[in-house]
C-alpha cells in the first residue's frame, strides 16, 4: 500500500466519526489526487484558483481520453471540493461553479461578491468565515467583532449559507499558544451557535454547524476543541515543492 492510502486508511480510523477529512491537495500532482480517491477520500481542497480549474478539468479530460466515451468512473466525479486560499473578487467564475464549499471567507467585500455571483447564477454558497485567531499579523480573516456583525446581518446575503468558521492557529511548537487560538475560535462558534438555536424560527443560521481548525502539525489538538474538519496536507501528501 502507498503511503498516500496508508495515511488516509489510519487518519480514518484515528478520526472521530463526526470530524470531516478534508485532503488538502495543493501544489501535489493528480496522480496523487486519483491515488488518494482510490484509498476512498472524495474532499479535497485547494488554495489557488488557477490550479483548482485545471485540476478539475484534467480529471475531466482524463476520463474521456481513453476511449473518447465519458467514463463516470475514472472521473472521480463525486469529489467534493473546498476552497481555502484567499479568493480575489475577480476569481469567483474560476472557483465556485466547481466547489461545494469556501472555506476562506476573509472580507466583507468578497463576501457581497459571493452573495452577487450566486443570485445571479440561481445558487446559494457554502461559506466558513475564516477568523483571524493566530499571533501572526500576516494571516486574513476577520476579527471575532467582525464576524459578529456579519451574521447579524445574515438575512441580507440570500446567496450564502453559512456553514460555520475557519481558522488557523499560530505557527508556532508552543502547544499553549495553539491551544489558546483554538479556544478563542471554539468559543466564538458556541457563542454564535447558540444564537442560532435560539432564532431558529427565522432559519438565517440553522446550518452553521462547521468549525474548520487543524491542518497537519496540530489536527489532534484541534479534535479536542471541538473540530468538525481537519485540512490535512503534509501528513497525506507529503512536503509541497
Ligand atoms: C495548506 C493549507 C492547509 C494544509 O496544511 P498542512 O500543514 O500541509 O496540513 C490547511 N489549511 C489551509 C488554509 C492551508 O492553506
Amino acid at each position: 500500500m502507498s503511503h498516500i492510502s496508508e495515511t488516509i486508511e489510519k487518519l480514518n480510523k484515528e478520526l472521530p466519526p463526526e470530524v470531516k477529512l478534508v485532503a488538502v491537495s495543493k501544489f501535489h500532482p493528480l496522480e496523487s489526487i486519483v491515488e488518494a480517491y482510490s484509498a476512498g477520500q472524495r474532499v479535497f481542497a485547494e488554495s489557488r484558483p488557477q490550479e483548482l480549474l485545471s485540476k478539475v478539468r484534467s480529471l475531466r479530460e482524463r476520463a474521456c481520453a481513453a476511449d473518447g466515451i465519458y467514463s463516470e468512473e475514472t472521473a472521480c466525479n463525486d469529489i467534493e471540493w473546498h476552497f481555502i486560499g484567499h479568493l480575489q473578487t475577480n476569481k469567483l467564475k474560476m472557483v465556485l461553479p466547481y466547489v461545494s464549499m469556501v472555506q476562506s471567507v476573509d472580507s466583507l467585500r468578497l463576501l457581497v461578491a459571493i452573495d452577487s455571483w450566486a443570485v445571479e447564477n440561481s445558487r446559494v454558497i457554502d461559506v466558513l468565515l475564516e477568523c483571524h485567531i493566530a499571533q501572526e499579523e500576516a494571516k486574513q480573516g476577520f476579527t471575532e467583532e467582525e464576524i459578529v456583525s456579519v451574521l447579524d446581518n445574515a438575512m441580507d446575503f440570500r446567496g450564502i449559507r453559512f456553514r460555520g468558521l475557519m481558522g488557523m492557529a499560530t505557527f508556532t511548537d508552543d502547544e499553549t499558544v495553539i491551544r489558546a487560538d483554538f479556544s478563542r475560535i471554539k468559543h466564538l462558534f458556541d457563542v454564535i451557535s447558540a444564537k442560532a438555536s435560539c432564532s431558529a424560527g427565522t432559519g438565517m443560521l440553522q446550518h452553521f454547524n462547521q468549525l474548520s481548525i487543524g491542518m497537519t502539525g496540530d489536527y489532534r489538538i484541534a479534535v479536542e476543541y471541538g473540530s468538525t474538519m481537519v485540512r490535512i496536507g503534509t501528513m497525506i501528501f507529503g512536503e509541497r515543492h
